[in-house]
């Protein structure tokens, strides 16, 4: 199946922007459409634990917002996740006992969450579209915090990206983060500027009903959900089970 690219506007001046569903790429989104027309979402579906609630999170979050969202399936790259990541039921097929649970410790142990070349990836995707729709920009929710233990979440990646597209696609195609210098709370207070539906927010690294409030990722967006509330009377409005 080709790619609808005549149903697509061209946007010279809009972005292609990367939603897994969580916080920070969804304040992500709502930072450019404050600032450019965006011209295509794209969400990845490669087998990971929460795939499903990911998809459900980024189909809510395009309706929201009415925009074009694309979801590009990577079954081969599920062969490649590490075992933190990789589905429970997957695991229990297999035969294979979960030693990698998702601790805090095993969530910024690169070596035990790191999927191959994922932003990688992902971003040279997003560049192959924003070059067909003749997007400037491609957007990608890295941040200050995850940049600090992930190499592909800084800055210097970013600006070596930039380079290669400058070669690799004829329009010149830019790679911008912008919340690449916030941390969890600084992305709740921006997206709360932004009037973010975090409601349709998932950041969960489980696939339960409501987001599980006990995996690394809930535990730091509950943390900093309770502390912008304690310190500016606004809550976020991120669900967890059981509150
Ligand atoms: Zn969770």
């Amino acid at each position: 199946m080709s790619f609808p690219t005549s149903n697509f506007p061209a946007s010279p001046d809009g972005a292609v922007v990367l939603l897994s569903g969580g916080l920070d790429s969804t304040v992500a989104l709502a930072d450019t459409l404050s600032r450019q027309p965006v011209a295509c979402v794209l969400t990845f579906d490669y087998g990971q634990r929460a795939a499903k609630k990911e998809l459900q999170a980024t189909r809510a979050i395009a309706d929201y917002y009415q925009l074009h969202h694309r979801v590009i399936a990577l079954p081969w790259l599920s062969d490649l996740l590490p075992q933190a990541l990789t589905p429970l039921q997957t695991l229990a097929e297999q035969g294979i006992q979960p030693k990698d649970a998702l601790t805090e410790e095993a969530l910024f142990d690169v070596n035990r969450v790191w999927v191959p070349n994922r932003n990688g990836l992902f971003l040279n995707i997003a560049a192959c579209f924003a070059e067909a729709l003749k997007a400037n920009a491609i957007v990608f929710g890295a941040n200050a915090e995850e940049g600090a233990s992930f190499p592909d979440n800084t800055p210097e990646f970013r600006d070596q990206l930039n380079g290669v597209f400058a070669y690799s696609t004829l329009t010149g195609v830019r790679v911008e983060t912008p919340v690449g210098h916030l941390n969890k709370q600084e992305i709740i207070q921006r997206g709360l500027e932004l009037k973010v539906p975090f409601h349709l927010v998932w950041s969960c690294y489980e696939a339960t009903d409501e987001q599980c409030g006990q995996c690394p990722s809930c535990i730091r967006v509950k943390n900093a959900q309770e502390q912008v509330q304690a310190q500016s009377g606004q809550k976020a409005g991120l669900g967890f089970m059981n509150g």
